[in-house]
């Protein structure tokens, strides 16, 4: 181990691996670590620098904000977090009902939309709550308890109650639903279970079934949202209207920022006194998030992710790479599929190369790129995942 590689191992909490670098500083789809290499970032913090390091936006946008006024808590408001809750209303169609609630994570967003299906009780009745096998909701314990990876679960039972994860099956959901399910949690795209697509009609069969059932259909956009796929959320390709969408990744481009938008009748639910946070919604974070939703806006970012999401993939199996059996995803989430367990080879190579991509698991690699990439970043990913893909190669 190196001297930085000790450190992480005498002082940071076992809760995760050995990074693969200590990154010093970036500048746009470009990173450099602290021993002078530079990478391209295609993974972007998972999906989270949407502009991006160091977007001359993103930067004016924390200073401006920083030198004004950062944080103020819950007893006063400010202009960027009544702009940002109007933002987000109209970028997810939320109506003139449509509501915000910030916080600082996935997790804290997911764990307001928890709390939003108990409100949604219909006086002790709903006592189910509905999630996908292999969903990623988070690691806060009402979020993993919603979250579909037993092994995740298993050293942190007992689970908040009520749970259950059925298969992503438009029968499966109809075989489980009934008048006691308060909600129904779904991620458009699973990013975490390796960029998995949900199967065609699933979201209208879904919104159908809750409607009927009165149980209100969450639509978990941490990873999807954003402009991500190519759409602001992931649910806007299926057409339907959500009860609930859960935010963040993206929306801060690195601003750590979280949040939960209602839509019509789900928004009388949070009544005064139900949920809270010190940091959520605060100024700085509010103002960042809208300047990287703004820039998004102007920049036509999202139709970029539409755009470069499916140029990217051609060229990827334009590769003709025997590992790679074929890409998933929308726009610029885009999962390789391998044909040998040997995504971890793959990442470690093409660091070795300079480039970062992500192993969502053994045979997947996850593609997230910042949303700003043009031609002259496909062209250099191509070069550098195909050594990295040789490099791999078990045969
Ligand atoms: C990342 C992620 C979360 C958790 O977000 P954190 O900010 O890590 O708490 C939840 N749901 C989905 C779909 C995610 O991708």
């Amino acid at each position: 181990m190196n001297d930085w590689q000790l450190r992480f191992d005498q002082r940071i909490m076992r809760s995760i691996g050995m990074p693969l670098a200590k990154l010093e500083h970036g500048s746009g789809a470009w990173v450099t670590d602290a021993a002078g290499t530079t990478y391209l970032d295609f993974l972007a913090g998972i999906a989270v620098n949407s502009l991006g390091h160091a977007h001359p936006v993103f930067v004016e946008a924390v200073t401006a904000q920083a030198s004004k006024l950062a944080h103020v808590s819950n007893y006063f408001t400010t202009e960027p977090a009544l702009e940002l809750a109007e933002r987000l209303v109209r970028l997810a169609g939320a109506g003139p009902d449509g509501r915000a609630w910030f916080g600082n994570s996935g997790a804290e967003a997911n764990e307001a939309a928890f709390k939003l299906a108990r409100l949604n009780n219909s006086g002790g009745a709903r006592t189910r709550v509905i999630a996908l096998v292999d969903a990623f909701h988070g690691r806060t314990m009402g979020s993993l308890a919603l979250t579909g990876k037993p092994h995740m679960r298993a050293p942190f039972e007992p689970m908040a109650g009520g749970v259950e994860h059925i298969p992503a099956t438009i029968e499966a959901l109809e075989a489980s639903i009934d008048d006691a399910v308060a909600a129904v949690f779904v991620e458009p795209i699973q990013g975490e279970a390796g960029v998995v697509e949900l199967p065609p009609g699933f979201l209208e069969a879904a919104r159908e079934l809750t409607l009927r059932h009165g149980a209100l259909l969450v639509i978990d956009e941490i990873q999807t949202g954003a402009g991500r796929t190519g759409e602001w959320f992931g649910f806007q390709h299926a057409g339907i209207t959500p009860d609930a969408i859960t935010v963040a990744k993206g929306i801060g481009g690195g601003m750590p920022i979280g949040g939960l938008i209602t839509f019509g009748r789900a928004s009388g639910l949070y009544q005064k006194g139900h949920h809270g946070s010190t940091f959520g919604g605060n100024p700085l974070a509010t103002a960042v998030a809208n300047a990287v939703l703004g820039e998004i806006e102007r920049a036509g970012l999202v139709d970029n992710a539409a755009v470069r999401g499916p140029q990217l993939r051609r060229r990827i199996e334009a590769i003709g790479s025997p590992l790679v059996e074929g890409t998933r995803g929308r726009g610029l989430l885009v999962g390789v599929a391998l044909s040998a367990p040997v995504a971890g080879d793959v990442v470690a190579h093409a660091m070795r190369h300079g480039l970062i991509v992500n192993a969502a698991n053994d045979t997947t690699i996850r593609i997230a790129p910042p949303l700003i990439i043009g031609d002259a970043e496909i062209d250099e990913f191509e070069t550098r995942f195909t050594r990295a893909l040789a490099d791999a190669h078990p045969y």
